[in-house]
Formats: C-alpha cells, structure tokens, sequence
C-alpha cells in the first residue's frame, strides 16, 4: 500500500526530516529508572516545544490537529533519524492513556491533563493486568469503594509498565461491591503519589526495570478521576485497547523497516545464499506488515479488529527479525548496537497488550466469525 501525498504533505516531511537532522539526540537513551524518565521527559518536551508533539491531536489541547497520514510521515521520518525509541516511558501517555481521557474525559479531564502530556510535563502507567487477571482481564478484584466524593482502592496490579517513575496511571478497579466479569468496573485516574502506594519493580531478562508491581493500601482518589462513567469502566477499557492494540505500536513496526534494513546491510549477504534468501523474506514480511499498519490507520471507518491482526503480526515478525539477526550475526551481535537488546526484550511482543493466542482468539471471532470457545 502507497500514500498517496500532496505536495504539502511532501512539504511537511523535507521539514520534519530536516528538524530531526538538526534535533534528535545522537546519545543512546537510559533504559529504566530516573534517568529514562528525564531523558524522555527532556526530548518530548523539546519537540513540544517546535511543534512536534501531538502531530494528529486536537489544537485546543496542544496538539497540531493534523491528518493520519501527516503522523505517518512523521514517524517515518522519525525512524529514519534513529531517533530515540517510541517505547519509552512516555509511551502509555501518549499512544493509549491520553487518547483515553480524549475520547472519554471529562472537559476538566483533557483541559488538565492533555497538555501537560504532551508538553513533557508527566508520566502515564497503566495498572489493570492483577496476578489473577491477565488474558481474563474482567477477573480483576482490585476495590475501590466509594467513601463520600473519594474512591478508596485496595488490590494489587502488576506488570504496570513504567510505574516505578510514572506521576499516573490508567487504573481499572472493581467499584460496584459483588458484580462479576465486565459489569460494576471502572477507569480512574490514579496520582502515583498518593498516601498508600507502594512499587516494586521487577526486573526483566534484558536487564532492564521496564515494569512494576503496584500495591494500594486504602489509596483515596477523587471520584472526579473516573473516566467515562462510574462503573462504566469496560467500555473505557476498550477504548484503551483499541488504541493499544492499534494506534499505539505504529512507530515501534516502523522501527522494524529501519531494523531490517540496518541488519541487510550488516550481515552483507552473498547473492543467493541462504542468508540472502531469509533476509529477503523478511524484508518482503516487514513491508507487508507496513501496508497493513497504513490500512489500519487509514480506513474509515475504523475497524477494531485490525489492531489484533496489527498487533500479532508485528509481535511474531519482531521475534523473527531479531532471531535472525542472533543466527545471522553471531556474536558481533554484542558489538553492533542494541542487537542483544531488542532480541530479548523481542520475547514480550506476543505478551504485552495482549498474547498472540489472545489476539488470535480475537481474530477468529471478530474477523473470521467462528464460534466463541465457552
Ligand atoms: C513488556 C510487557 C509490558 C506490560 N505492560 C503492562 C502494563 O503496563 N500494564 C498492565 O496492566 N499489564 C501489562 N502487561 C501485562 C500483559 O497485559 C499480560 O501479561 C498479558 O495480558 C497476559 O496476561 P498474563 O501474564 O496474566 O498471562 P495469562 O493470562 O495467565 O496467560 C498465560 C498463557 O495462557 C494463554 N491463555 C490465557 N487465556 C487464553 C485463552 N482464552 N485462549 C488461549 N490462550 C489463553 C496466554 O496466551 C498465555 O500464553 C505487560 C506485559 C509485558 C510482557
């Protein structure tokens, strides 16, 4: 699939690429902890700051209110640069928690919120995976009673991707006392640090402290925090994942054209070899998958089930890339940039947002139309 672009749009892009040729940092970024959260903080704020941030936001909450494919052009600029990666900790925040507020908030809500994410200002976690309430996410226990015009929370969550630094998080609790499955639930906006939180970070196999145990102990937050409806925090939730599913890895599968192109050109493979062949098929994988991101992205009207193909696509195609690389490159994977780093930390691609069985189940039912499995 092709763009088609305007001369404009072509505009836009000679000047993206030519403000991340003079701006985007040359330094590798910290991978957790305080110094990832001023690093990310400190490059967001400065594209904010010439017009870079928020590219397909509306301008009332500072945003540049531009189409779909001026976003594309961006981050296909934006990889092209090797800028540094969109998974950093302010991605909760801006791929599927402002989005949320966006598309559900109050007026309070956006007015506060939006523009001190997009400035660079906070960091976002999302608490709603628990011990018992992964792939069954509705399983979820953790409580939140209504005490006057405060929510009082108790549970734990885990997995909470940047927790350890983050100033909030999306939080979905159980508030009505006794409902079941996806009824009496609701999406909050939780301050991280109120009274009565504690965080545990857990290290990954990469080394690196990505994400975070969450435990609540009588935490008290507004009512005014929930989002989209007190107990109406399913259909919050989906709106979430439809972003997360969808929206929200576009610059991370872009990043993987960039990847394969610099693995290409690594590995200097003989014209006919086997290594060749594999690289080829991959390369010709990586820009299927990128057609298939434009067209999730583009069509209208949207279609929900496309972030599930998206996102399974990429997670397995991710894990493929970076193994060949590994058999590919040998221990000179050590030496080469961040080779050893994106293969392992590649393993929790068909995990996070969601596994591929989850994603396929979601497939079979929604695209493909077979029977629910009771
Ligand atoms: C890098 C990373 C970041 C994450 N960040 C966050 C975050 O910020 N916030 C957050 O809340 N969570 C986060 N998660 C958690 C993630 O959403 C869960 O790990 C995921 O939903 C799976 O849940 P689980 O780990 O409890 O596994 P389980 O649900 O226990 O699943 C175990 C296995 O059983 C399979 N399985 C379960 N149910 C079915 C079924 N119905 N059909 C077929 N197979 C099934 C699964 O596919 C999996 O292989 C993150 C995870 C990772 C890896």
């Amino acid at each position: 699939m092709r763009l088609s672009l305007t001369e404009a749009d072509e505009e836009f892009r000679a000047t993206a690429r030519e403000w991340l040729l003079a701006n985007a940092p040359k330094d590798r970024a910290p991978p957790d902890g305080q110094a990832s959260r001023d690093y990310a903080l400190a490059w967001l704020a400065r594209c904010h700051r010439d017009g870079w941030s928020g590219i397909s936001w509306p301008t009332e909450y500072g945003g540049r209110g531009l189409s779909q494919e001026r976003l594309l052009i961006w981050y296909e600029e934006y990889v092209r640069a090797r800028a540094p990666s969109v998974l950093d900790c302010t991605f909760v925040a801006l791929n599927h928690a402002g989005p949320t507020v966006f598309a559900c908030g109050t007026e309070e809500q956006k007015a506060f919120h939006l523009p001190r994410i997009l400035g660079g200002k906070v960091i976002w976690c999302q608490g709603f995976s628990e011990p018992g309430a992964g792939s069954d996410l509705a399983a979820l226990s953790t409580s939140a009673v209504v005490d006057g015009d405060h929510l009082v929370v108790n549970g734990q969550k885990i997995w909470s991707s940047f927790a350890d630094v983050a100033d909030y998080q999306e939080l979905l609790v159980r508030t009505l006392p006794g409902s079941k499955r996806h009824q009496g639930l609701s999406w909050v906006i939780c301050d991280m640090k109120s009274k009565g939180i504690t965080v545990r970070p857990i290290e990954n196999m990469a080394g690196v402290t990505h994400f975070a145990e969450v435990f609540y102990d009588n935490v008290r937050i507004p009512l005014s925090n929930v989002v989209g409806g007190l107990h109406e925090g399913w259909k919050t939730a989906m709106t979430t994942f439809g972003f997360e599913r969808k929206t929200a890895a576009i610059g991370l599968q872009l990043e993987l054209s960039v990847k394969i192109e610099d693995l290409i050109a690594l590995a200097e493979p003989l014209p006919g070899s086997a290594t060749a062949v594999r690289l080829g098929e991959l390369r010709a994988e990586v820009a299927g998958l990128r057609s298939m991101t434009y067209r999730a992205l583009l069509r209208e009207p949207a279609n929900a089930s496309d972030g599930s193909l998206v996102r399974l696509s990429f997670g397995e195609l991710a894990q493929r890339v970076y193994r060949a690389a590994m058999d590919i490159l040998g221990p000179d994977a050590l030496l080469n940039g961040s080779w050893t780093h994106d293969y392992l930390e590649s393993y929790s691609e068909t995990i996070a947002g969601g596994t591929a069985e989850i994603q396929r189940n979601i497939i079979a039912e929604r695209i493909l139309g077979m029977p629910r499995i009771k």
